[in-house]
């Protein structure tokens, strides 16, 4: 496997002053503290193995201290008593500190993460700014109603006069994986913090980094103490303490739909708020009318773009049988094409898998759909100094049942399969306990609408993938999730409607 594995230090003094201190602290009531019990987790880059940085593994008595100032924060009003234009200007400031400060966390993001620059620097940190403006424009678009009723049994000559409050839930513990992992935090924290939430935030243990620089631009922007604490460590202990801890009024997770079961388990103590945004196995239906031009690139960057560990990644490509050879053809040759290496090196178009873990598992999947008689057209190696690095594989001849098709792999693998009428390619597309997102690519409009109404799918893509927007829901149908984050609507995800009903 050829990489590009050249020494590269970060360009970025700023990036270089946030590593140099490099025993980072968590974020309790706007001050930096280290675990109580002391304990840290390494960060590593994942390209090479070398430590980064280390982190808080925090405790139960951590989590206990991040509820008690969240729940303080929440119960002083000093930010959901803030008048909504004044919360409006401190999450705009944090968008703007984002754009200020986004060459060093984008460079973070590839140094603790993996991803190309490119991919952190011009997809994904604009989105985290994106995300913090975009809500910040709803803290003071937040409208009740007032409802006319038939009531008749109000005492003679009264009116009745109803209306609805929304009000914020109260304090939220956000959860979030490694993957993408600021973007995946703004799409939680502006919301939440719109509507006048507290936040206990846990971000994923391998990939911190960026969660607690937010945390030190959110102090900057004037966010008060409490408001937002930020806890790292392990799942296990801090996310599953958060998720059944009688001081969390919701829980907003982004995750495995395996983890999304404990966290439902453990969330039903105090019967808290749930929204879950987990797994997918997203199909690409090619119909032979599609575009190959657009078609072709368009389909293996949903495959490959951050080494396919992307949630709505298409996994499952449905293609005509007669247009799949010249198909396949032209996706194995951009497979080819693609440089791997360093995320920090201008020439590397994908980096590592987050971990050796996850890199291994996604290697014992590409050998379980050979074992199953799927045929490796280009692809299929694991390797690098931390083996980490998979290369984007391409696997034809597979069949829907195998393990490879059915279940989330999270890695560089396309797994193809071909159908001879638009009936059998929905039912093969809709045959998935996931419910993500889906594309169709052909260039009939009445087929791509049909598809789009019929596909059981949070998001369907029309000859594109992987379009993303603060104000496009995202979510899943089935087992991919609960709720939707992003778009107007995300901001229910952490309100209780009161109604008010009063005789005059
Ligand atoms: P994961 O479920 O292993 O971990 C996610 C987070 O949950 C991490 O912070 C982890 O520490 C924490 N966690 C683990 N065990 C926990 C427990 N018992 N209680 C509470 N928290 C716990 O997921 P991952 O491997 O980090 O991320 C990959 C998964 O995330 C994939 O399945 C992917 O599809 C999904 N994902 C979904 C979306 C979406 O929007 N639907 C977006 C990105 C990723």
């Amino acid at each position: 496997m050829q990489l590009n594995l050249n020494p590269v230090e970060p360009a970025i003094e700023a990036t270089r002053h946030f590593l140099a201190s490099n025993q980072k602290k968590m974020l309790l009531n706007n001050d930096w503290v280290d675990a109580q019990h002391r304990a840290v987790i390494e960060t590593l880059d994942p390209a090479t193995g070398k430590l980064l940085a280390t982190i808080p593994q925090g405790s139960n008595e951590d989590v206990d201290a991040a509820v008690a100032s969240g729940r303080h924060a929440f119960e002083s009003g000093v930010w959901r008593h803030m008048l909504p234009a004044e919360r409006a200007k401190i999450l705009w400031r944090i968008g703007e500190l984002v754009d200020e400060n986004i060459d060093e966390l984008a460079e973070l993001e590839t140094l603790d993460q993996g991803k190309p620059l490119g991919v952190a620097r011009w997809a994904e940190i604009p989105g985290v700014a994106e995300q913090f403006r975009y809500f910040a424009g709803m803290c003071s678009k937040l409208e009740s109603s007032v409802i006319p009723t038939s009531i008749g049994y109000q005492p003679a000559g009264k009116r009745i006069h109803a209306y609805t409050l929304s009000e914020p839930v109260g304090l939220v513990a956000a959860i979030t994986p490694w993957n993408s992992p600021l973007i995946l935090t703004a799409m939680k924290l502006a919301p939440a913090l719109c509507v006048g939430c507290s936040v206990v935030l846990k971000p994923a243990e391998d990939t911190s980094l960026t969660a607690l620089r937010l945390g030190e631009l959110c102090i900057e922007a004037g966010l008060p103490a409490g408001v937002l604490n930020i806890v790292t460590g392990y799942g296990s202990v801090v996310g599953q303490r958060l998720a059944e801890h009688a001081g969390v009024d919701k829980i907003s997770f982004t995750g495995s739909t395996l983890t999304g079961r404990k966290i439902l388990d453990a969330a039903k103590g105090n019967l808290k708020r749930v929204t879950l945004e987990l797994g997918g196995k997203s199909p690409m239906i090619v119909m032979d009318d599609a575009d190959l031009e657009l078609a072709i690139p368009g389909i293996a960057n949903a495959a490959f773009f951050n080494g396919g560990q992307v949630c709505v990644a298409g996994t499952r490509l449905y293609v005509h049988e007669s247009i799949a050879k010249s198909l396949y053809a032209g996706v194995a040759e951009y497979a080819q094409s693609l440089s791997l290496g360093h995320g920090l090196d201008p020439a590397t178009q994908m980096g590592p898998l987050v971990n050796r873990i996850q890199a291994d598992k996604v290697y014992g999947y590409i050998q379980s759909g050979l074992a199953d008689g799927a045929q490796l057209l280009t692809g299929g190696q694991q390797g690098g100094p931390n083996h980490t690095f998979i290369q984007p594989t391409v696997l034809t001849q597979c069949d829907h049942n195998m393990k490879i098709v059915k279940e989330e792999v999270f890695g560089p693998v396309l797994s193809c399969m071909t159908f001879t009428s638009k009936e059998q390619a929905l039912a093969l597309a809709n045959d998935s306990d996931y419910g993500l997102a889906a594309s169709v690519w052909t260039q009939n409009l009445s087929h791509a609408h049909r598809f789009a109404s019929d596909l059981e799918s949070g998001t369907v893509w029309i000859n594109s993938h992987l379009m993303y927007d603060a104000s496009l829901p995202i979510g899943g149908y089935k087992q991919s999730g609960w709720g939707r984050e992003s778009g107007m609507g995300a901001v229910l995800n952490y309100m209780e409607t009161k109604t008010v009903c009063a005789v005059l």
